[in-house]
């Protein structure tokens, strides 16, 4: 396929990389200075899209993802794909998902979950919102880029199922992290912790996939002094996109909420940022109740 890949960075370089790796076209644009093996730099978006049968974005947020569609779209093949990979609020992916049928384009938001070792194994899940005709056109790339695409239904259902599961993620790696932090100070060994947790009712993806103890489970951003991985920043953008979208719909979500308050206060007024999620612990470790 001819593909217009916009947003190389940590993510959408690799991803892009992969596409062209497997034999596809890619005309790659982004507003940095990137070089990406295989992959054709053009000095303008508009470049990238006028010959595409796919547009992939993998943008920061939402605002730029909407200034990239207001760029684009219209230059863009009547029929061809606009497929945003970014992580962005259901409402900016429903207003560009309307803009390209506007211009009868076929909108997918797919945002994906596997972070940049995923994007770079092609092992990505991706989380997809748009009609069942595009999502089975895209599933091609989707085979490439990764391991699994599931269709969630309409348009801003993949970024819906995206914010619900870094909901639930966030608040099970926090209640993980107080778990052994607590257990620390009551003289539990950490990994009698672990063995007995990961095959209890408390395990959970963060506790047996990405134990956030050193040394004790798989091999996780925690053994590598907390450098992500997963970063915290992301972690807490995710937890605000979940409770814009909460508040949008009037669903009551307090434990997101308060996993959303821990992430700020970790990255804006500790120091959380720039470290994985994970490192929760060292944090929970420092702290006392009052
Ligand atoms: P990044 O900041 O490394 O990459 C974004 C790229 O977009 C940058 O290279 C930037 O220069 C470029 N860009 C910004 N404005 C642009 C514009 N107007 N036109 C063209 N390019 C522009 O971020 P990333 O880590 O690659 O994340 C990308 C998206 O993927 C985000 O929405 C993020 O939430 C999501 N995501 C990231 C991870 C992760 O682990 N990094 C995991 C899952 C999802």
């Amino acid at each position: 396929m001819n593909i217009g890949f916009i947003g190389l960075g940590n993510m959408g370089a690799p991803m892009a990389y992969n596409l062209a790796q497997a034999g596809h076209t890619v005309l790659g644009f982004d507003t940095e200075n990137v070089t990406v093996e295989k992959v054709e730099i053009l000095p303008s978006a508009r470049n990238c899209v006028e010959t595409a049968e796919v547009v992939i974005t993998m943008l920061p947020n939402g605002e730029i993802l909407q200034s990239v569609a207001n760029e684009t779209i219209r230059y863009m093949q009547e029929g061809s794909i606009f497929l945003d990979c970014s992580t962005v609020d259901v409402g900016s992916a429903k207003l560009v998902a309307e803009k390209a049928k506007n211009h009868k384009i076929i909108p997918l938001d797919a945002p994906v979950s596997g972070g940049i070792g995923g994007a770079k194994e092609g092992t990505l899940t991706f989380m997809v919102g748009g009609p069942d005709d595009g999502f089975s056109r895209a599933k091609e790339l989707f085979n490439v880029m990764g391991q699994k695409a599931v269709h969630c239904g309409g348009s801003g259902n993949g970024q819906s199922a995206k914010i619900c599961n870094n909901m639930i993620l966030g608040a099970t790696m926090i209640a993980t992290c107080e778990a052994f932090a607590l257990a620390d100070k009551l003289g539990l060994d950490r990994q009698a912790m672990f063995d007995v947790v990961s095959t209890s009712s408390g395990y959970s993806w963060s506790m047996n996939a990405y134990c956030p103890a050193p040394g004790i489970g798989p091999q996780t951003p925690s053994d590598n002094d907390y450098i992500p991985g997963f970063s915290s920043d992301l972690m807490l953008k995710d937890l605000s996109l979940a409770q814009i979208a909460a508040k949008d719909v009037n669903s009551d979500t307090p434990m997101g909420n308060l996993a959303m308050l821990l992430y700020k206060t970790f990255v804006e007024e500790e120091d959380g940022s720039g470290k994985d999620f994970s490192a929760m612990l060292p944090r929970f470790e420092k702290k006392t109740r009052n």
